[in-house]
């Protein structure tokens, strides 16, 4: 077969917020993309109409766009296989479905939800499939003539794909190998309703992804069930040379690895499960998200892109481009990637020390605002620089480390460091560094060291400490010049002033 161009489709149901792990994958579809010169789609799957939440579309693609995963085509990035939302292909899927029913691949069948229920009840492990499709009301079962006159009158009825028994079905994935089904544990799945005129899930995924060209179907683990039933309808429509390459994902589970990762574990043990807050608009609950609560994007994509792969060497910061070159689909795990949301902490302190400080500097502006704080962007990039590599890991811990810088200490007597530090002989040693520094006339950092530094080895002074008690207040912050040279001369000397009148 001839080499297919790499197209690859991220298909979310706007049910609601995206999940993390729906974030991962569409990850690995961009970097497969990427990899391959493919192309990247973004296809809407809203044929179930109950479950359409208002707000969901936008919120996804904004997070798409916040995290930096680029698309090629789809809703709102335009293309030539659109409509690229699935509730405006209704007349598409209708040929599709009509096409299955004239060729005896599919039926219709009319049987009420009361009537399904009292076979489930009657029937342990009932099945709609080639051993029950007999005893049932549908197409194959009634006359002909019975049929039109049902559909006539306007009776509601779905059209179920008919799956042969017996026959083994091979699902070839990248990921898993070569999976084997066999048919007789499949029912005969609904592909459209008559009630809202839309086909399901199955139907619209399959027709979709043979109309947009889409080369490899990696989604997670949790659609693996429907894969054989996807093979099946694939060669109903003779489309098997074009049938997807399909991987299936490794699950995300739990911190401590048993079972799923869960919204609620999220909110146990305190970390976002959703790229940014979710307002949910029926209940009003707001959901973290991690845009809101500190991350950067590249950190958030650098830790979910080793969840469930490595590139095989103990490398862990990994810029996107780098990987796009290294990612590789068939190395993904099989088994579920456990969620150690620590380790996502730490991927954010290791962007952050990386990254700029006059472009970290906004986000330390507004946590400073908050604090009734106002200062420029080039002193707020100064404290951040002085403290980002305190062992913080998100910008907003920096605060209560970085207050001194902008608000005058109290002293206290009782705290540790100054018990400790401020002795007998500490307020006239405080009042001879005083007398050295307004002496200078350059008061940046060199300058101070080299002034201080001397008179203290000439005379066996060891000012520092206490010097921290009177600009700090404890036993916190960085270097002293630096503070110091930061705080600018007047303002040294007077809190240099107030802890010898405070703390005597
Ligand atoms: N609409 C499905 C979802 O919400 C798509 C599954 C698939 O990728 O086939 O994830």
């Amino acid at each position: 077969m001839a080499e297919r161009k790499v197209r690859v489709r991220f298909a979310p149901s706007p049910t609601g917020p995206l999940h993390i792990g729906g974030v991962r994958t569409a990850l690995y579809n961009y970097l497969f993309a990427r990899q391959h010169g493919g192309d990247m789609v973004f296809r809407i799957e809203d044929t179930d109409s109950n479950r359409f939440v208002p707000g969901a579309e936008e919120y996804i693609i904004e997070a798409f766009r916040w995290l930096g995963i680029g698309f090629d085509e789809g809703v709102s990035f335009g293309g030539d296989k659109g409509p690229y939302r699935q509730s405006e292909r209704r007349d598409i899927y209708k040929k599709y479905v009509d096409r299955l029913l004239n060729e005896g691949k599919a039926y219709i069948a009319f049987d009420s939800p009361e009537e399904l229920n009292a076979k489930r009840e009657a029937t342990a492990n009932f099945q709609y499939d080639a051993r029950t499709r007999g005893e049932m009301r549908n197409s194959l079962t009634l006359p002909a003539g019975e049929v039109e006159a049902l559909m006539a009158a306007g009776h509601q009825y779905v059209v179920r794909f008919k799956v042969e028994s017996g026959e083994e079905i091979h699902v070839d994935d990248i990921i898993r190998g070569d999976v084997v089904i066999n048919s007789s544990i499949l029912d005969d799945k609904v592909l459209y309703k008559s009630a809202d005129q839309l086909p399901t899930y199955h139907l619209a995924n399959i027709v979709d992804d043979h109309l947009m060209e889409i080369s490899h179907v990696i989604r997670g683990e949790e659609w693996l069930p429907s894969a054989p039933l996807h093979v099946l309808l694939y060669r109903a429509f003779g489309w098997e040379d074009t049938m997807p390459c399909f991987a299936h994902l490794p699950l995300l589970l739990k911190p401590d690895g048993k079972g799923k990762l869960s919204k609620r574990d999220g909110d146990r043990l305190g970390f976002p499960v959703f790229p940014l807050e979710w307002h949910d608009p029926k209940t009003g609950d707001v959901s973290s998200g991690y845009r809101e609560s500190g991350y950067l994007p590249e950190a958030v994509i650098n830790f979910l892109a080793l969840l469930g792969w490595n590139p095989g060497t103990d490398k862990e910061l990994l810029s996107m481009q780098e990987l796009i070159e290294q990612f590789d689909l068939t190395k993904c795990s099989k088994s579920g990637a456990r969620f150690d949301y620590v380790k996502g902490q730490w991927f954010n302190r290791e962007y952050i020390l990386a990254r700029d400080n006059a472009e970290l500097a906004p986000a330390f502006l507004e946590i400073l605002e908050r604090n009734g704080i106002e200062t420029s962007p080039e002193r707020a990039a100064a404290v951040v620089g002085m403290m980002k590599m305190k062992k913080i890991s998100f910008i907003h811990e920096l605060w209560p480390l970085c207050d001194f810088f902008f608000t005058a200490p109290r002293y206290d007597r009782e705290d540790k460091f100054t018990r400790k530090n401020w002795k007998e002989g500490s307020a006239a040693e405080m009042q001879e560094l005083m007398t050295l520094l307004e002496g200078l006339d350059d008061f940046g950092v060199e300058s101070q060291k080299a002034a201080v530094d001397r008179w203290a080895e000439e005379n066996g002074k060891k000012p520092w400490n206490p010097w921290r008690v009177a600009l700090v207040g404890t036993g916190k912050g960085p270097d002293m010049y630096e503070l110091a040279a930061f705080l600018g001369k007047e303002e040294t000397l007077c809190r240099m002033r107030r802890a010898v009148a405070e703390l005597g």
